[in-house]
Parts: C-alpha cells; structure tokens; sequence
C-alpha cells in the first residue's frame, strides 16, 4: 500500500503542453509527475523518476475526461452496424 508524502492539488502542479504532464516539485530535487491521461482513467498518484516518494493528486476526475463524448459518439456508430 502506497504512503503518500503529502497530498497536492492540481492546481498547485505546473502543466507541461508537449508531453500532457503535471509536475510537482519533489524534495530529492527532481519532479513529481502524473499524466493528464492518468488523471482522466482516474490514476491519481504522482510519483518521483527519482526517488520512491509518491504523493497523492487532489482533482475532478471530471475536468480531465473530455473525451467521454467522443466515446459515445462511437458506441452509437458500433450500436449502428449491429442493427444494420
Ligand atoms: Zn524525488
């Protein structure tokens, strides 16, 4: 079972564009990071390249999973073929 170094909002995670990564400044002076993918499959521990620190990420699920419609739009087209 996991032991949390502390619990970080993700407001408080600097975001990177290129690589859709959360970085959180890590004590051992590396970075803890979580990917926006993670967080929208509902992953919410960071954790350290560098060390086994780990910390727990603070969101809404929610906000990450835009891609929910997306989704529906091909479960209705897979429903289609079915009845066709
Ligand atoms: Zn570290």
């Amino acid at each position: 079972m996991a032991v949390y170094h502390d619990e970080v909002e993700i407001e408080d995670f600097e975001y990177d564009e290129e690589s859709e990564t959360y970085y959180y400044p890590c004590p051992c002076g590396d970075r803890f990071e979580i990917k926006k993918e993670d967080l929208a499959n509902g992953e919410d521990v960071a954790t350290c390249p560098s060390c086994s620190l780990v910390v727990k990420v603070i969101y809404n699920v929610e906000d990450f999973q835009d891609t929910d419609e997306e989704k529906v739009v091909k479960s209705n087209k897979a429903q289609l073929e079915v009845a066709g």
